[in-house]
C-alpha cells in the first residue's frame, strides 16, 4: 500500500537529531517558554522574513490569539465581518466565530482553489473590517490584489498560512504578506512537529508582544495578568523538534514540487483535471488536489491497486451539522469542488517507484 502520507517515514530522517533533542531538554528540565520556543521563533521569523513569530499551541489558536490581540488593540470589534473562503478547511471559520466576530463567505476560483478576489468587492460592507485569505493547498492566494483591496477599504488582513509555510510570490513569503499570520505544525502540515504546535507571524510590534501575553495567560510577568488570557503555549520539546525540521524545509518544499511536476506532466487521463503548476508562484504543495467527475470510482480504483487518497474536504463548512444556520445558503463553486476533488500522494520521501506507479495507476483509470 502506498500510503497517502507516511509520517513515520518523514520523521525517521530526523530521528537521532530528534533523540538528542530530548536527552537535551530533559537534561535541563525546563519545558514551557525556554531557550528552544524563542530560538524557534527567531529562526521561523527570519525565515518568513517578518520580524515577530510567536510560537503556541495550534494552528487554530494562531488564529485565534491574532482576531483576540486585534480586539484588544481596538482595530477590531465584536460583531465586525471577516471576509473568508467559503472552501476553506473550517478552522479558518472557527477561529473567527470563537473571537466574536461573523465570517462573510466567498466562493473560491475553481482553478486555484483560492478565495475569488474579484467577488470580494461585492461582500465588503460598512461592518467588513479584515480579509482572511487562506493559502490552500500550498498556493498563496493573489495577495498584491488582496492586498490592494485592504488599502481601499481599510481592512486588516490575516493570513491563515497552516497549509503554506515556504510559499512565495516575489519574493515574499506566506506569513509575510498580511498585516498577521496564523501556522499549524500539526504533524501531516509541511513543517509538521511531533505533536501540535503553531504559530504568529507578523510585522506589528504591538500585535506580536500581545499575542505572546495573551499565549500565557494574558501574563507578562509571572503571576500579574493584565488581560484575561490563555493558555496556548509552544512546547519546548515541540519547539525543539521544529528546530531541527526547519532546516529541511525548502529542501522538503522542492522535493513535492518535484513530484507535482512530474504528475502534472505524466498524468493524461481526460477524466481528470489536475491542478495548475503556478508560473510565477512558488508553490509548496501541501496537497495535490486533483478534480474528477466520478471520485468515488477513482478512490475505490486507486485503492484496489494499493494507492491511499483521501478528500480535502468532503463537506464544505456550510454544509456542516455545526454550521446549520448556513446548510440553506447556495456557494455552487464550492459545493462543486467539494464533490469533485481528491488528494494523490503527496510528500518528499515517496520514492520513485512509487510516484511512477501512481502515475501509471491514475493513466490507466
Ligand atoms: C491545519 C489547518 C488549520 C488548523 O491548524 P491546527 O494546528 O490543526 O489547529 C487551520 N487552517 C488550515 C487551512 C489548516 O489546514
Amino acid at each position: 500500500m502506498i500510503p497517502f502520507l507516511d509520517l513515520q517515514k518523514i520523521n525517521a530522517q530526523y530521528q537521532n537529531e530528534f533523540q538528542e533533542k530530548l536527552n537535551l531538554v530533559l537534561e535541563k528540565g525546563w519545558f514551557i517558554l525556554g531557550d528552544e520556543v524563542t530560538l524557534f521563533e527567531q529562526e521561523f521569523a527570519e525565515y518568513c522574513g517578518v520580524k515577530h513569530a510567536v510560537g503556541v499551541g495550534n494552528g487554530l489558536d494562531a488564529l485565534v490569539l491574532i482576531l483576540k490581540a486585534y480586539i484588544q488593540l481596538g482595530k477590531l470589534q465584536k460583531g465586525d465581518e471577516v471576509i473568508v473562503p467559503s472552501n476553506t478547511y473550517i478552522a479558518t471559520i472557527l477561529a473567527i466565530l470563537q473571537a466574536d466576530l461573523v465570517p462573510v463567505l466567498v466562493e473560491p476560483n475553481k482553478d486555484t482553489f483560492n478565495i475569488d478576489v474579484s467577488f470580494i468587492e461585492l461582500y465588503i460592507t460598512k461592518k467588513t473590517k479584515a480579509i482572511m485569505p487562506v493559502h490552500l493547498y500550498g498556493c498563496l492566494a493573489d495577495m498584491p490584489a488582496i492586498q490592494h483591496l485592504a488599502q481601499q477599504y481599510d481592512l486588516l488582513v490575516i493570513e491563515d498560512a497552516a497549509q503554506a509555510h515556504g510559499a512565495q510570490y516575489n519574493g515574499i513569503k506566506a506569513g509575510a504578506w498580511g498585516n498577521a499570520a496564523g501556522f499549524s505544525f500539526y504533524p501531516g502540515k509541511n513543517l509538521g512537529a511531533l505533536g501540535d504546535a503553531g504559530a504568529v507571524t507578523t510585522n506589528d510590534d504591538a500585535l506580536a508582544e500581545l499575542v505572546r501575553c495573551l499565549r500565557n495567560y494574558g501574563s507578562v510577568q509571572k503571576y500579574k495578568n493584565d488581560y484575561l488570557g490563555y493558555n496556548s503555549r509552544l512546547d519546548e520539546l515541540q519547539a525543539a523538534f521544529l528546530r531541527v525540521k526547519l532546516p529541511f524545509l525548502d529542501i522538503e518544499n522542492k522535493q513535492r514540487l518535484h513530484i507535482a511536476t512530474r504528475y502534472c506532466h505524466e498524468i493524461k487521463n481526460s477524466k481528470i483535471i489536475l491542478p495548475k503548476l503556478p508560473v510565477d508562484k512558488e508553490h509548496v504543495f501541501h496537497l495535490f488536489v486533483i478534480r474528477t467527475k466520478d471520485r468515488a470510482q477513482l478512490q475505490h480504483y486507486l485503492a484496489q491497486h494499493d494507492i491511499q487518497t483521501l478528500i480535502h474536504y468532503p463537506i464544505a463548512p456550510h454544509k456542516q451539522n455545526a454550521l446549520q444556520q448556513w446548510n440553506e445558503k447556495s456557494f455552487p463553486i464550492s459545493e462543486k469542488i467539494h464533490q469533485e476533488v481528491l488528494s494523490l500522494p503527496m510528500y518528499g520521501v515517496l520514492s520513485d517507484a512509487q510516484v511512477e506507479k501512481i502515475i501509471t495507476t491514475v493513466n490507466n483509470y
